[in-house]
């Protein structure tokens, strides 16, 4: 069975609607979908309609922000009520806190003479809740940089000169927020924050301590080499495994839905308990 519980469309920084990103899915053999869009389950209700005529389970999900001792984590909602009132109270938030500080780094760029406030309409005109990736596209789009690539690694990314760090709330509220709209949370590709292996090991107990139930051990947003390193982690705090691709775009060939998505044996699926 080919299962995929971390992918995007265009309701956040994916290329794909979530009609299309189905029928991506139902071509390449997937079974089960989660549609985990940064910060929105806007997009939820279009993919569950095109997953029940493919034949494909819909888990309906979301990637949630959040911060953890200054660091930003993402924490996947899976298996969430994405008409929760109370979630989508929390995600209004989330998403007025993308738009602040999309036009922060819009401020920034002009100070850098670079055109501000058209980029911010560039990136306003596009579908979804504005994320970097976004911006990074529209700085490529108007020939500033050469590649949405270069604006992370000149403008956009951690530390660079128009990069303004969000605000998010703190892990431990982020995941009463999933539990509390019947969700499981799975932490997104844990080998990619910038953090040492003994502050990893601490984020993972404040994560499982909080109510976390999954790290994702095999992520298009890790790398195959920390697979096991992953499953060790998984073990060892009492985590569940979750597999994505972190799939955004077709364009991105290495990293194709579905694709490699093995969890090791000896770590239980995530899906389990769902009876898959
Ligand atoms: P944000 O959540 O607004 O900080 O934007 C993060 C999104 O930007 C991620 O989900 C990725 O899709 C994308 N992203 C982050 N870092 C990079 C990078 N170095 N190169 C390309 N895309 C990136
Ligand atoms: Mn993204
Ligand atoms: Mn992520
Ligand atoms: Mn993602």
């Amino acid at each position: 069975m080919i299962i995929d519980l971390h992918t995007h469309s265009t309701c956040s920084d994916g290329s794909l609607t979530p009609t299309t990103l189905l029928s991506h899915a139902a071509a390449a053999g997937i079974e089960v979908l989660a549609l985990t869009d940064h910060d929105t389950v806007a997009g939820i209700e279009e993919a569950q309609g095109r997953a029940a005529a493919l034949g494909v389970t819909l888990v309906p999900g979301v990637e949630i922000s959040a911060s953890w001792r200054a660091q930003a984590v993402h924490v996947l909602g899976l298996w969430i009520d994405p008409a929760s009132p109370a979630l989508l109270a929390k995600l209004r938030t989330q998403g007025e806190l993308r738009r602040s500080r999309m036009r922060k780094m819009c401020v920034r760029l002009d100070k850098l003479r670079l055109p501000g406030a058209q980029l911010l309409a560039a990136v306003e005109l596009q579908p979804g809740l504005p994320t970097r990736a976004h911006l990074a596209q529209a700085l490529a789009a108007a020939g500033h940089v050469a590649s949405a690539d270069a604006a992370f690694r000149k403008y956009l990314g951690q530390g660079r000169t128009a990069y303004v760090a969000a605000e998010w709330p703190p892990l431990e509220e982020v995941l009463g927020w999933i539990r509390a709209a019947g969700g499981v949370a799975s932490l997104a590709h844990p080998a990619r924050y910038a953090l040492s292996s003994s502050a990893r090991r601490r984020l993972l107990g404040d994560f499982a301590a909080g109510g976390g139930a999954a790290l994702e051990v095999v992520s298009g947003g890790n790398g195959n080499q920390h697979v096991d390193t992953c499953a060790t982690l998984a073990l060892s705090f009492g985590l569940s495994g979750s597999v994505g691709s972190d799939f955004h775009n077709p364009s991105a060939a290495w990293n194709p839905l579905g694709r490699s998505l093995k969890l090791p044996d000896g770590v239980t699926p995530v899906w389990r308990s769902f009876g898959l």
